[in-house]
């Protein structure tokens, strides 16, 4: 099975070089991953073909609880920069880092306990991009 895997990654990448060996090394690291015992499984019973996993990226071959923990990380910036951008304070005092201009939104949050400072949450209003500031007070 290994080396059927490995026939066809090398017949998706067409040489050995570091891409290959990169590819042949995350999936072996993946189909050891005792955390994702699901890929190992639908390998062996043939869910997945040998070509298939071949072809797949990390992200793709990464456990369902992986997964769940990505997309929490994604709602939680949305979140985030929903939450600066409609109850946010208009103002000049950053840059935009992407565009360079002072037109930006900020709310500040006061994050786990009361004697640690502030998390700042800016939102350029030029071009949406948004970032965390630690520690700057008013
Ligand atoms: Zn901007």
């Amino acid at each position: 099975m290994a080396a059927q895997i490995e026939e066809f990654i090398y017949q998706d990448v067409k040489n050995t070089d570091l891409k290959y060996k990169n590819r042949v090394r995350s999936h072996i690291s993946n189909l050891k991953d005792s955390k994702n015992p699901d890929l190992r499984k639908n390998v062996l019973c043939g869910v997945i073909t040998p070509e298939e996993i071949a072809v797949m990226t990390s992200e793709e071959m990464a456990s369902n609880e992986l997964k769940e923990i990505w997309k929490a990380m994604t709602k939680e910036a949305i979140r985030e920069h929903q939450m600066a951008k409609t109850g946010g304070t208009q103002t000049d005092l950053f840059t935009c880092r992407k565009c360079r201009k002072k037109n930006c939104t900020y709310t500040q949050v006061q994050t786990r306990s009361s004697d640690e400072p502030m998390t700042t949450f800016v939102v350029c209003n030029e071009c949406g991009n948004h970032w965390k500031d630690f520690g700057w007070c008013f």
